[in-house]
C-alpha cells in the first residue's frame, strides 16, 4: 500500500482495526466481511477535511445532499448478501455515492456494475476506485431506479438508496435464486431493510430491521 492509502494518525491501520473490532461488537459476525472492511481504506472515499472521521460508524456528507453510508450498514447489508450466496457473480448496486460500497463488493464478488444519478459523484467514485486496482467494477451515469438490463440477470442487486417500493423491473433483472437487498420507506420516516429473493415461482421477502438512507431519487444530474 502506497502512503495516502495507507493512511496515518486517524486514517492509519489501527484506526480501521478498531472499527471491525466495533462493527463485530454490534453484531457483525461473518469473517469475510469484517476483514475487507478492515482492509478497505474509507478516508479515499471523503473529502480529506472529513477523513480523521472516516472511522468513526457513521455516515458522513459526501456533497450533492448525500452521504456516504454508515460502515456498520454497509458491513450488515453486505453479510446479508454473502449469508444467501458466499460467492456471488455479478452484483448490481444502484446508488455509487462515494464508491465505498462498491469497493466492498468487488472484493468479494466477481463483477460489480454500478448506478449513481448525479454525474459528478459517479466521476469522482471512478477515480478512487481505479487508484485502488479495482478493476472488476463497472459504474455508469444514469438513473439506476429501472437497473441496468444490457447486464441483467443478476445474482445479486443493492439499493443504497430507498425507494418507496421496490421497482418491479429491478426485480426481473434477478437470475433464479438471486436476492435483492434494499432499505424500502419513506424517507427521514420508517425504512426497512429487506431481502426479496427470486424462486423458481415467484419471489420471497423478509425484513431484516429498520435502517435509514437517502431516497432513491428520479432522473439524472449532470
Ligand atoms: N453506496 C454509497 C451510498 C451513497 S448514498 C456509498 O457507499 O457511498 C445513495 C446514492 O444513491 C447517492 O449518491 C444518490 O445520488 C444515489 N441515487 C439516488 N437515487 C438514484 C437513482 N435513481 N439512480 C442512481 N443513483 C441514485
Amino acid at each position: 500500500m502506497n502512503h495516502e492509502v495507507a493512511g496515518i494518525g486517524m486514517t492509519s491501520q489501527r484506526a480501521r482495526d478498531r472499527l471491525a473490532r466495533r462493527l463485530e461488537s454490534l453484531g457483525i459476525r461473518d469473517m469475510r466481511v469484517l476483514e475487507v472492511m478492515r482492509t478497505t481504506p474509507r478516508h479515499l472515499f471523503v473529502d480529506e477535511a472529513l477523513a480523521h472521521q472516516a472511522y468513526e460508524n457513521t455516515a458522513l456528507p459526501i456533497g450533492f445532499g448525500q452521504t456516504i453510508s454508515q460502515p456498520w450498514i454497509v458491513a450488515r447489508m453486505t453479510e446479508a448478501l454473502l449469508a444467501h450466496d458466499p460467492a456471488p457473480g455479478t452484483v448490481l448496486e444502484v446508488g455509487t455515492g462515494s464508491g465505498y460500497q462498491a469497493a466492498v463488493l468487488a472484493r468479494l464478488a466477481g463483477r460489480v456494475v454500478s448506478l449513481e444519478r448525479i454525474r459528478a459523484l459517479q466521476r469522482r467514485a471512478r477515480e478512487v476506485l481505479s487508484s485502488l486496482g479495482l478493476h472488476n467494477i463497472s459504474l455508469r451515469h444514469t438513473d439506476g431506479s429501472q437497473g441496468w438490463a444490457e447486464n441483467a440477470p443478476y445474482d445479486a442487486i443493492l439499493l443504497t438508496a430507498a425507494p418507496r417500493q421496490v421497482p418491479e423491473s429491478l426485480l426481473q433483472q434477478l437470475s433464479p435464486g438471486g436476492q435483492l437487498l434494499a432499505p424500502v420507506g419513506e424517507e427521514g420516516g420508517s425504512q426497512c431493510l429487506v431481502r426479496i429473493i427470486r424462486t423458481a415461482s415467484g419471489w420471497t421477502r423478509d425484513d431484516l430491521g429498520p435502517v435509514s438512507f437517502v431516497p432513491l431519487l428520479p432522473g439524472e444530474v449532470q
